[in-house]
């Protein structure tokens, strides 16, 4: 039996245990079974926290860029000597092949934390010369104090997507990964100390967002809040920070479309791609492909080899190097993915593979893994159309033309990501021009340049992150006008 993990907060350069000393139970996805204790701490350990980035700020702000993307650097090579553990333990939390941590999660990581280092060092100032006696210059100044709030479907990745740029820009971070997935930031915490962050500077507090994420945004000395997460809770972050004035950033929900025309050339590295992005950690991606729309000429041709190569999916043991698809990442969100599905046959859709969830044998015998679904014969109107499943489940939609193609895109509240499948570039440009959409892939999905800016529209974001986006975030601009004689 593997020794149970006790996590605790990391406040002021030090693991702190939570101030009512209360637990709470993190589960393997694959086993079904506790394997870890995270802090459920409250608004008094958020206090500390806030308390203890207040006291840092002003010097870590006063630091040079050089200084603060030297401890970036080093982190992201503590990280990446540890790669192989910290995948395992990604695996452990979330559910997903260690594979996936080892390829993606963790190494998406060390590039976040490299690319913010790179980038705060390489940030151009901006001066305007208004007239020969007139010189405005633009000064970017670290905001003070500012809170993350991560989710549970790509821990470290996102954890570091947000730390590293408000690090970066000069912020002293209050941070609060996800209470089901906590286990990585937390060995990230430990890590910063010899990275060279000074006290004070990142600190993580573990806990519901109910309690600790609440009490980071409705905290009055914290005066920006980054969140990636469900749109229900951004809107109710809105509604507290708002008000109070915030800077506020929103990585929300997704229901994005996948859209394959009769003119693009088939192939299985192509068609690999289109599988994975409706399937890839689960169905459990913001950026997933969930509404897959066919052009009808093509439909009966791409519909066979499509299922073939769904069903060939290998869904097993996460720890199975074979394994292209674990578990899903909690109970509850099992049971909302298989009352997704029981809602797709309700309204009509039927299941032309998967529906079901799978019990496996051994060590996996108790874990939450679900077949790979696809759903058919539902309108763009449906439920299951509409709203988020975030799920191993894609709905296969026909479309006649490519003006239908837009019409059924369009036609849903989220706007995170599109991807367009397509030999044609002139309709890719057009198309690109019309998606109401944050990303568009066109031949491509989830192909990232840290550099572009990242985030959605409508009811999936506000505001971007990524790149100069992310750093003019976590920062305020101040105009100074100099003049001379
Ligand atoms: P969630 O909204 O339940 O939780 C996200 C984080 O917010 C967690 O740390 C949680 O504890 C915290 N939180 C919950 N209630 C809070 C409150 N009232 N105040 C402050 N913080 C609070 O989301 P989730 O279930 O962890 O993640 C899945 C969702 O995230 C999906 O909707 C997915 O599309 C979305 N997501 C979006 C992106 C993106 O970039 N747009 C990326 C990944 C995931």
């Amino acid at each position: 039996m593997e020794p149970m993990l006790k996590l605790h907060n990391w406040i002021d350069g030090r693991p702190q245990a939570p101030a009512e000393g209360s637990h709470l139970d993190v589960f393997e996805p694959a086993t079904g079974k506790v394997f870890a204790h995270c802090p459920a701490s409250t608004a008094t350990d958020v206090e500390s926290a806030v308390q203890a980035a207040s006291r840092a700020s002003m010097g870590w702000a006063n630091t040079r860029p050089e200084d603060r993307a030297g401890c970036l650097m080093r982190l992201a090579d503590l990280i990446e000597a540890e790669l192989d553990a910290l995948a395992e333990l990604e695996s452990q939390d979330n559910g997903k092949p260690v594979a996936l941590a080892r390829e993606l999660d963790i190494p998406r990581a060390v590039s976040n934390l490299r690319f913010f280092a790179a980038a705060v060092t390489q940030w151009p100032s901006e001066a305007h010369l208004t007239s020969t006696e007139t010189l405005n210059v633009t000064l970017r100044q670290p905001i003070g104090v500012v809170g993350c709030i991560s989710p549970w479907n790509l821990p470290l990745y996102l954890f570091t997507w947000k730390i590293a740029p408000a690090l970066a820009a000069g912020n002293a971070v209050v941070a609060k990964p996800s209470e089901i997935t906590p286990c990585t930031a937390a060995r990230l915490a430990e890590l910063s100390n010899a990275a060279g962050f000074p006290p004070g500077v990142l600190n993580i507090v573990h806990g519901e967002g109910a309690a600790v994420g609440q009490a980071i945004v409705e905290h009055p000395k914290v005066k920006a809040i980054s969140f990636t997460g469900s749109t229900r809770t951004g809107a109710s972050i809105a509604s507290s920070a708002a008000p109070m004035f915030k800077k506020l950033s929103l990585e929300m929900g997704g229901k994005n479309p996948a859209i394959v025309f009769a003119d693009f050339e088939f192939n299985d590295a192509n068609l690999a791609t289109i599988v994975r992005s409706g399937f890839a950690n689960q169905g459990e991606i913001c950026l997933c492909g969930s509404r897959l729309l066919v052009q009808r000429s093509i439909l009966a041709e791409f519909r066979e080899r499509y299922l073939a190569a769904v069903k060939a999916l290998r869904v097993g043991d996460p720890r199975d190097p074979g394994t292209q698809q674990g578990a899903l990442v909690s109970k509850p969100h099992f049971d909302k993915v298989m009352s997704a599905i029981a809602t797709a046959r309700e309204e009509g859709g039927t299941l032309a593979c998967g529906g079901h969830a799978l019990n496996l044998s051994g060590r996996c015998a108790d874990g939450w893994f679900i077949e790979p679904t696809v759903i058919e014969g539902l309108g763009p109107d449906s439920q299951t159309n509409q709203q988020e499943i975030f799920g191993p489940v894609v709905s296969l939609i026909p479309f006649d033309d490519e003006e239908d193609a837009i019409r059924i895109a369009n036609h849903s509240d989220y706007g995170l990501a599109a991807s367009l499948w397509t030999s044609n570039l002139k309709r890719a440009h057009r198309l690109a021009a019309r998606l109401e959409f944050g990303i568009v892939w066109i031949n491509c999905w989830l192909s990232r340049d840290l550099r572009t800016p990242f985030g959605g529209v409508k009811n999936s974001g506000l505001g971007r992150e990524g790149g100069v986006d992310a750093l003019r975030f976590f920062t305020e601009a101040r105009n100074v006008c100099i003049q001379s004689g």
